[in-house]
């Protein structure tokens, strides 16, 4: 039935020209965002002020039972949009549509009612028609929908008026005036919903941009991997993270050996590929365990959040050991690594700065001592409370 109707709405839409802006689920989700905020804050002002001027409009023009009806199916349907507007991220778009249209249905229903009500003493139409452009202004309905509200809204003219406004004459100009005026409504609440789509869609795009651009301006241009800047925030993050914490986490900082006897020898073009090569083959190694960054020309550091020494020490060992299966084309001498292994607790008083120097400061001693006990290995230490 639901997928007959949803058939039945895009032939609708492509035959009879209702073309309007499509709209993916995020954009759609955020139309249902406004709506159901504007609701929640104009549903309680509205039914005080209908509230409020029950009595009056009752003495003054009988219509007290039509403002009864929509204050009480409000009470029924408000509660129902408060909690779908508070848990819009949990709920259907279909559970999230129903509670707006439902609360619009009472609204125009309450124009309609009062117009129709107070036909015989006085003209209310123009609060009918009040209503109609109201929600084709202050609410986003695509097109469709709109159309089906408008069908509904007039269902009580068709009926009701022949039968209580026997002038034939004032029949006709109001109906005119109603479908006109329902007729500029839709083409209204078309504008403003193709406008506000693709205003959604303008600044969807622009947040891509931006994620896009300051991803970017995180990573190393020739690898991918994270810059220094960005290896810097990562290891405060991690730090801050941990900080009065039992947990503790590691980083290894390591350098290709003999790097400049490759660029001497292959060339510069064939060093750079295998800065390349060991930066996939690092990234391949540790997944999703920790950050992996180039800390500055051959120089590469791994952060590892949440890593026991003894955890860091068995990924080194796997990494050291995808360098030494790695081929790296022309470069037919075996690339290898050394490195500092450093796994931290920090329970101190010192601030993140203070720590992250610290930590890389006693990795570079490390991979440093590494270097001078011959390459191709690394040296950990555990730093508590530094
Ligand atoms: P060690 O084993 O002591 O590390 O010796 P090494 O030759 O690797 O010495 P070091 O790490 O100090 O040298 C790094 C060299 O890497 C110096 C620099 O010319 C080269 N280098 C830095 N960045 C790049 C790069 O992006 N591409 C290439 N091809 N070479 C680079
Ligand atoms: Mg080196």
């Amino acid at each position: 039935m639901v997928k007959f109707f949803t058939q039945l709405q895009k032939q609708v839409i492509r035959y009879a020209g209702l073309l309007h802006e499509s709209a993916d689920e995020d954009i759609r989700r955020e139309t249902y965002r406004v709506n159901l905020r504007r609701l929640v804050v104009l549903g309680p002002v509205f039914f005080v002020i209908e509230l409020s001027l029950l009595p009056l409009e009752q003495y003054l023009l009988g219509v007290g039972n039509v403002l009864l009806i929509f204050l009480i199916a409000n009470a029924f349907v408000y509660p129902f949009v408060y909690v779908a507007s508070k848990h819009q991220q949990r709920i259907s778009e279909r559970i999230l549509r129903l509670a707006t249209y439902a609360y619009l249905l009472t609204f125009i229903g309450l124009g309609s009612g009062l117009s129709l009500k107070g036909l015989m003493s006085t003209d209310l139409v123009h609060v009918y028609l009040m209503t109609v452009v109201a929600v084709s202004i202050f609410f986003i309905v695509p097109p469709f929908d709109h159309l089906i509200f408008l069908l509904c809204s007039m269902v009580p003219y068709l009926i009701i008026y022949p039968r209580v406004l026997l002038h034939k004459e004032i029949r006709y100009v109001i109906l005119n005036n109603v479908i006109v005026f329902s007729i500029m409504s839709w083409l209204l609440g078309r504008m403003v919903y193709s406008v506000i789509i693709r205003m959604l869609k303008a600044q969807q795009k622009l947040e891509q941009q931006n994620r896009m651009l300051s991803d970017l301006a995180r990573r190393d241009p020739m690898t991918g991997l994270l810059n220094h800047g960005a290896l810097q925030e990562l290891l405060w993050a991690t730090i801050q993270a941990t900080q009065g914490t039992d947990t503790s986490f590691s980083v290894i900082l390591f350098d290709i050996d003999n790097f400049k006897s490759v660029n001497d020898t292959y060339g510069h073009l064939s060093g750079d590929t295998v800065i390349q090569r060991v930066s996939l083959t690092t990234l391949d190694s540790i997944g999703e365990k920790g950050g992996v960054g180039r800390y500055g020309g051959d120089e590469f550091l791994i952060i590892l959040p949440d890593t026991s020494m003894q955890q860091a020490c068995e990924i080194a060992d796997e990494l050291w050991a995808a360098i030494a299966r790695t081929r790296f084309a022309e470069v037919t001498t075996p690339v290898t690594l050394s490195g500092g292994v450093v796994s931290c607790r920090c329970e101190a008083d010192l601030s993140v700065e203070q720590i992250a120097t610290l930590l890389i400061k006693c990795a570079d001693t490390n991979l440093f001592a590494a270097k001078s006990r011959g390459k191709n290995q690394y040296l950990s230490e555990m730093v508590t409370s530094p």
